[in-house]
């Protein structure tokens, strides 16, 4: 298909009470990669005045971190349809990503450092928690190889190699996974909970991370997994995307291994 005639809806989960630590840099590197190659681009902000039929028109999720008060808010809203409407979309195997308190919120139940359980969506068959305010928090550079499947034999095929994901982890709330399978193992850093070298979370086409970063700027291979991956669904077609030049973002990679002292791509 020509790229002029595809177009990507982008939904961002509640961009005024999730964005902490520049997690709107995974919207606008998506727009730029999708955008740079002829693609048109609907940012769709879903917001608590936001009427849930929006998320009905979704094409890729993407969901910040927050503070423990603005994700009890957050659940609040994110209840009924709406609830209703992303579980299925989800589901039915609309791309996302998901950063940090976002994946607490799509897990069981999230148990923050003050106040009562906020219980969560239910999509990851995980939980977290937060060992309370005098605990130490995992704050820091993040690095791991990914090893959820099939994101990483996709990326091994679209790359003919699966690259090292690097990324800034900052949270008090420790994650715990059930059946579902972790992105990635940890190579730096805390990860999910600083003590199984788990990190993330992968149910169908949705990512659940700890990773900041922004992620996708850091790791460009992920936005163009999920810009792919929501047009394959979207126009029910394989479509492949031109190739861009990574060069600086390469370079970028690099400095933050040398400077962790990793030899990793
Ligand atoms: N409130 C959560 C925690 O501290 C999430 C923090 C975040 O999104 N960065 O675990």
């Amino acid at each position: 298909m020509n790229p002029q005639q595809l177009e990507l809806k982008i939904g961002w989960l509640y961009p005024t009470l999730m964005s902490t630590y520049g997690d709107r840099g995974n919207v606008i590197c998506l727009q730029q990669r999708a955008q740079w190659r002829g693609i048109s681009v609907q940012i769709i902000p879903l917001d608590k005045q936001s009427p849930a039929t929006q998320l009905h028109q979704v094409d890729i999720f993407m969901g910040g971190g927050a503070q423990d008060r603005q994700q009890e808010i957050v659940m609040r809203d994110l209840q009924g349809m709406k609830a209703e409407i992303l579980s299925e979309k989800i589901e039915q195997g609309t791309p996302g990503v998901f950063t940090c308190g976002a994946p607490q919120l799509l897990g069981h139940y999230y148990e923050p450092a003050l106040g009562q359980r906020i219980e969560g969506l239910g999509l990851f068959d995980l939980v977290s928690k937060h060992p309370g305010d005098n605990a130490r928090r995992c704050i820091g550079n993040v690095v791991f190889e990914l090893t959820a499947s099939p994101l990483a034999q996709e990326l091994q095929a679209m790359l003919g190699t699966v690259p090292t994901v690097i990324g800034f982890e900052n949270h008090g709330g420790r994650t715990y996974l059930g059946k579902v399978q972790p992105l990635g193992r940890v190579v730096k850093g805390y990860g999910n909970n600083g003590e199984d070298s788990t990190e993330g979370a992968f149910y169908l086409n949705a990512i659940a991370t700890y990773s900041h970063g922004p992620l996708l700027p850091k790791n460009p291979f992920l936005a163009d997994w999920l810009i792919q991956k929501a047009l394959t669904q979207k126009y029910q077609t394989k479509i492949s995307l031109s190739p861009l030049d990574d060069a600086i973002a390469t370079k970028a990679r690099r400095a933050m291994f040398k400077r962790l002292a990793l030899k990793v791509t």
